[in-house]
């Protein structure tokens, strides 16, 4: 009895192992399966003329567009989020030396500055939206507060959101509603230090919840991609976010991803690397190369 089951698990394994390699082979139609694809992404945050609101997290008008002729010049091609998930649920294959720009928190500078010359240029960008920044700026808007649509610290309306992602240059992903802070007890959208696992998930399923709401309603869709704040995520995190229907996550680990299309896993774990002001594009691209 006990050889039959044993041999009854033989043929089951195999088979299945069998089929899994043969739907892998299918989906990665045209492509060497195994073989993983360098794949980079940067992280900005703001942009600003000003030397005064310049560093770590605001680069300059001038930087940005060095990026890009730099990006342009060396081959790289700025696809979307979308050809990335293609790529990697469909096996839809991707151009060469692919690379994706992001920009996190949503403030007013990128609407300003980096969305036309990401037009000039036909780049792609991701914008990562802490909801309740949007929120606050949208109602500074309707009032017509001189301040709603300041260059140096507002963040964007849920109006030019809506425009943005109707433009097909951008893609709106969510940055968590009100979770975006180090303040307090709970860093970021991670679990509190003896915080029950039950509590933690209704925490975060409740801001999640309220910024799909709130930014698939000013877009028409919900968003499918989630930055972590600060990067910083719990173990318990990664599975309440693909439960909620996410389909990647970024985190700020400065790493060159290595994707392929017979799994998604990597896409629930996207590094990227931050673009700080003060070097050269030369300088900042030259580590991933
Ligand atoms: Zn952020």
């Amino acid at each position: 009895m006990k050889i039959y089951k044993a041999l009854l698990m033989i043929v089951l394994f195999s088979s299945a192992y069998i089929s899994g390699a043969f739907f892998a082979a299918v989906k990665c139609m045209g492509q060497i399966e195994d073989k993983t694809i360098p794949f980079t992404v940067i992280m900005y945050h703001n942009i600003s003329p000003k030397p005064s609101l310049q560093g770590k997290y605001c680069v300059s008008v001038n930087e940005f567009e060095q990026d890009l002729k730099y990006l342009q010049d060396h081959g790289y091609n700025a696809v979307s989020m979308k050809e990335v998930t293609d790529f990697a649920y469909n096996g839809t294959p991707l151009p060469d030396k692919p690379v994706l720009i992001t920009f996190d928190d949503g403030h007013e500078g990128f609407y300003i500055y980096a969305y036309p010359l990401l037009k000039k240029y036909g780049y792609k960008a991701v914008v990562n939206i802490v909801g309740s920044f949007a929120e606050q700026y949208t109602k500074l808007e309707a009032e017509n507060a001189p301040d709603a649509h300041n260059p140096d610290y507002a963040y964007m309306t849920f109006k030019e959101l809506e425009e943005l992602n109707k433009s097909g240059i951008v893609e709106i992903g969510d940055h968590t509603y009100d979770m975006h802070k180090l303040n307090g007890t709970r860093r970021g959208c991670s679990k509190r230090s003896g915080e029950s696992a039950e509590n933690y998930r209704t925490v975060l399923s409740d801001d999640l919840t309220k910024a799909q709401k709130l930014l698939g309603y000013a877009c028409g869709e919900d968003p499918y991609i989630f930055a972590y704040p600060y990067g910083i995520y719990s173990k318990e995190t990664p599975e309440i976010l693909r439960e909620a229907g996410f389909k990647a996550v970024f985190n700020c680990t400065e790493k060159i991803n290595h994707i392929s299309c017979d799994n998604i896993d990597w896409l629930f774990d996207i590094c990227r690397y931050n673009r700080p002001s003060g070097i050269s594009s030369n300088t900042f691209f030259a580590k991933m190369e």
